[in-house]
């Protein structure tokens, strides 16, 4: 169940007001702490006396008193006291106005006194503070406004300000080898061949070979191109500068282009070296696309990028690695010959990939006996590298957290949980909402453990998590349908009633006019697969017609408006198409939930009074009450969220 949040879109003009408001309370606030320190300072690193201290010793017992300093100036009296450690600073006595009674007590108590006028430098900080003050006030302005100067059709040029600073990084040893990355062993194969074109560039020249220029990765985010960009580096032994695109592309015009030069440079001087630009999309969109027409700044940045790939002959032993998650919207130009004309794409990791993946980074993790890896590679499909590190990360931080020696799987669990749903929060209070919660969530893990084709529950829980969350039916996936991608008519209809199951429940249970917002994300969801039924997979009674293609969505590389394939009518048909099948599946989820009302009040309750519910004793009590048998399922499948 996902309590939906509100989130209000605001237009990017009101947004940049914003920031500059921010700005200016920022340095506000800088400011005012900066004035409210330095008395603060002064008062807590010198020890002091006070006045009536001071006259009390002048008048009694003066002989404590070693010699005494009045400086009219910053209204102090110093006094070293006898006996006090020469390298300690003295007393200090803060004074008002001048002190004719003060050194009249002084003379009179024949102590050794001096009146000292010290430079006032009070006056001095204060300026200084004011000044500073100033200055950032100023640099806030002048940000600001070189911000508003770039905006589309602002005087940019007139604020260009020229010379970049380096902002790529060098790193001499990567310290990363090939033997770091795990589970993409094509993508290693073909980079293995880069390593011997930096090792060994004779070897290719001699038989009149051209070095590659560029090598293009591509592949979803987390799947490790950062890190075998990294063990190419490595392996090779050469240095790797690295720079990311949206680096390039900055609030000042021009600077993108300088950055390209002035880092092409710094890598021909260290040839061989490997140059690695990562998010490349970010200045290699293609060119005069987008809404508002081009940019300029990202089209020169780009050209200065083309140019300098064209300009350095091969064999110069810069190899130049890019990275990008959106190879679609690259310009073409990038990928003609002779610059990025390599391409290797990095593959989320199959099973046997995230086996190897979760070996290397269980290398320096503690990990119990029981925790066997190949489970929970097996629990994991959709994870990309990123996430597998993640997650054993996140088990050994619960597992230091829980004071114990090793990662059990109990810490596992948690940490898939918690990085698939999120954090767990505190259980709610028994309420209306809780008892709310309870019945939605039911009414899931009871459809997927009524419905033939379903996959089988996992656990069910109303113990909330962050981002909304108020609680979770679970199913273990099949692996074999997931790796397939074979689903079944009969499987996507019942994940749309099991989907509805929680909606069904609560109107069967508080009433129609009760139901609340918390199915919006069920309900998106069977939206999205009815609607795939129908358009992609001819499912439905408009027949076997593909209306869309896949991965038609709408980018702002290339065109904004997606083509529509078919007419008004068309439209209007698959419309009720999806409803009708919606329709369908929720009747059904409806008539379930009310033949086994019963059955719903007492598994509710035992889970207001458990949280939790693993699927084996939900089952147990399903096949209880139907007088079924309850099919066995083994844990080591894939769960997800409802
Ligand atoms: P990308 O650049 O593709 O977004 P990264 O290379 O930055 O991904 O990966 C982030 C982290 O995830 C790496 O530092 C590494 O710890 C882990 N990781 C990702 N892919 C792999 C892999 N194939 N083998 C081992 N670790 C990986
Ligand atoms: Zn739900
Ligand atoms: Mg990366």
């Amino acid at each position: 169940m996902k309590i939906s949040r509100t989130v209000s879109i605001t237009s990017s003009r009101s947004r940049s007001n914003r920031v500059a408001k921010g700005i200016i309370t920022l340095l506000w606030v800088a400011a005012q702490g900066f004035m409210v320190s330095v008395p603060a300072l002064a008062n807590n690193e010198r020890n002091t006396l006070s006045y009536s201290q001071l006259i009390e010793k002048l008048e009694g017992n003066s002989d404590d008193i070693e010699r005494v300093e009045v400086d009219p100036a910053q209204q102090v009296a110093r006094v070293w006291l006898k006996g006090q450690d020469k390298n300690k600073p003295p007393q200090e006595v803060n004074l008002f106005e001048a002190n004719p009674e003060l050194i009249a007590k002084l003379r009179d108590s024949g102590v050794d006194y001096e009146i000292r006028k010290t430079a006032d430098n009070s006056a001095l900080v204060g300026l200084m503070a004011n000044l500073f003050i100033f200055m950032l006030l100023l640099g806030g302005l002048l940000l600001i406004l070189r911000r508003s100067a770039n905006a589309p059709g602002g005087p940019g040029q007139a604020m260009n300000f020229g010379k970049s600073r380096a902002r790529f990084q060098m790193e001499a040893k990567t310290g990363v080898t090939f033997d770091d990355v795990a589970g993409i062993e094509e993508a290693k194969e073909e980079l293995q061949e880069v390593v011997t074109f930096l090792k060994k560039p004779e070897k290719f020249t001699a038989v009149g070979a051209r070095i590659p220029k560029g090598v293009l990765l591509i592949g979803p985010p987390g799947t490790g191109k950062t890190l075998l960009a990294k063990a190419i580096a490595g392996e090779a032994g050469v240095p790797f500068f690295s720079i990311s695109g949206s680096e390039f592309v900055e609030m000042f015009v021009g600077v993108g282009a300088s950055r390209v030069r002035d880092l092409f440079k710094k890598a021909k001087e260290n040839a061989p070296c490997i140059v690695f630009i990562d998010e490349i999309d970010a200045v290699g969109r293609q060119r005069g696309a987008g809404i508002g027409g081009g940019n300029d700044e990202r089209e020169q940045t780009l050209n200065q990028l083309l140019t300098e790939m064209d300009g350095f002959e091969g064999n110069t032993g810069v190899i130049i690695i890019a990275a990008t998650n959106r190879p679609d919207v690259l310009d073409s130009a990038l990928l003609r010959p002779g610059r990025f004309d390599r391409q290797v794409t990095v593959d989320p990791p199959s099973y046997k990939g995230r086996l190897q993946i979760l070996e290397v980074h269980a290398r320096n993790k503690k990990l119990d006996t029981e925790v066997s890896l190949e489970g929970i590679a097996r629990r994991t499909p959709g994870f990309a590298g990123a996430d597998l590190a993640n997650l054993l990360n996140e088990a050994a931080i619960l597992t230091a957290r829980r004071r114990k020696d090793e990662i059990g799987m109990q810490e596992i669990d948690d940490a898939i949980d918690r990085i698939t749903i999120g954090l767990s929060l505190t259980p709610l209070l028994d309420s209306k909402k809780k008892r709310l919660i309870a019945y939605h969530e039911v009414g899931h893990a009871l459809l997927m453990t009524l419905l033939k084709n379903s996959d089988p529950l996992n656990k069910v829980t109303i113990i909330p998590r962050s981002g909304g969350v108020g609680g979770f039916a679970q199913q273990a996936f099949n692996e074999e349908m997931i790796d397939s991608g074979l689903y079944t008519k009969a499987w996507m209809m019942d994940r749309i009633t099991m989907s509805l199951g929680g909606r069904a429940a609560e109107d069967v249970v508080f009433g129609p006019s009760e139901i609340t917002a918390g199915a919006s994300g069920d309900i998106k969801a069977v939206a999205e697969l009815a609607r795939e039924m129908v358009t992609r997979y001819g499912m439905s009674d408009l027949g076997l017609v593909a209306f869309e293609g896949a991965g038609s969505e709408v980018f702002l590389g290339r065109s904004l408006m997606p083509r529509s394939e078919y007419s008004e009518e068309v439209a209007t048909q698959i419309d009720n198409q999806v409803r009708e099948i919606a329709k369908h599946c929720y009747s059904e989820a409806v008539h379930l939930i009310r033949e086994h009302r019963p059955l719903v009040d007492r598994l509710v309750d035992l889970l207001l009074d458990q949280e939790t519910i693993e699927g084996d004793q939900f089952r147990q009590l399903v096949a209880e009450y139907t007088g079924e048998p309850v099919q066995a399922y083994t844990k080591e499948t894939v769960p997800t969220t409802t």
